[in-house]
């Protein structure tokens, strides 16, 4: 069983990790900011509105995301783990999922902490390019992260947009919220001896290396 977690600021690559690890271990890759996205794009009034938070860099409420995230996790592929990518976000999501794992005589394996130095962050957010339709990530400033054809995907050539998000300005906001919210996360996680940090900075392969070498090898914290 392998649920995985991650605690990271943004643009440390946990979405492009989330998916190199459901590709190999063959778990599915969830995403709190993809499920989000997705109910932006269906244009319901919820969607408006979760619009509107994401655009100021601030986190949706924590009802809305742990309600939604539930849903998603009665799946079936969801039987022999999971990775979530973006949550949780705040001590109050990490309480109300422990309780969630408490019920469900479920628990979490691993929290991967992503360290990476902010002014590496803001680099990476500039040139960072999403695939409208498989959510795979790309970063033109960066040659090994072009995708090869200009504005589309290696994979299932879709479209490349640009996260309404990852702007400047979003990104200062975010990465504030990260500092407030996320970051107390790491104590609360090393207390219950399930942290892992992992250096982000060099490159995704590295960071890949380091991640599965834990995996396989089952490593434990002490
Ligand atoms: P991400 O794709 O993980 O970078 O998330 C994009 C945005 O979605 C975040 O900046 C938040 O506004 C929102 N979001 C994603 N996950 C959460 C969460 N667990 N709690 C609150 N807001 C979230």
């Amino acid at each position: 069983m392998k649920n995985i977690i991650f605690v990271a600021p943004p643009a440390a690559g946990k979405g492009t990790q989330s998916q190199m690890i459901s590709e190999r271990y063959n778990i599915p890759h969830i995403s709190t900011g993809s499920i989000l996205r997705n109910e932006i794009a269906s244009n319901s009034e919820l969607g408006y509105k979760i619009q509107q938070e994401i655009e100021l860099g601030n986190l949706v409420n924590d009802t809305l995301i742990i309600e939604l995230l539930l849903k998603r996790l009665q799946n079936n592929d969801c039987i022999n783990g999971y990775i979530l990518d973006g949550f949780p976000r705040t001590i109050n999501q990490a309480i109300l999922y422990d309780k969630i794992l408490e019920e469900s005589e479920s628990q979490i394996d691993y929290v991967f902490y992503l360290k990476l130095p902010m002014e590496e962050a803001f680099k990476r957010i500039v040139g960072r390019l999403t695939c409208s339709s498989c959510q795979a990530v790309y970063n033109y400033m960066y040659d090994s992260t072009k995708p090869k054809v200009e504005g589309h995907c290696d994979k299932c050539n879709g479209l490349l947009v640009k996260r309404d998000d990852d702007t400047i300005e979003v990104f200062e906001k975010r990465f504030q919220v990260y500092s407030n919210e996320t970051v107390p996360l790491i104590d609360y996680y090393k207390k219950q001896n399930k942290l892992y940090e992992i250096d982000s900075s060099i490159s995704k392969e590295y960071t890949f290396e380091q991640i599965i070498s834990i995996l396989d090898n089952g490593d434990k914290n002490d």
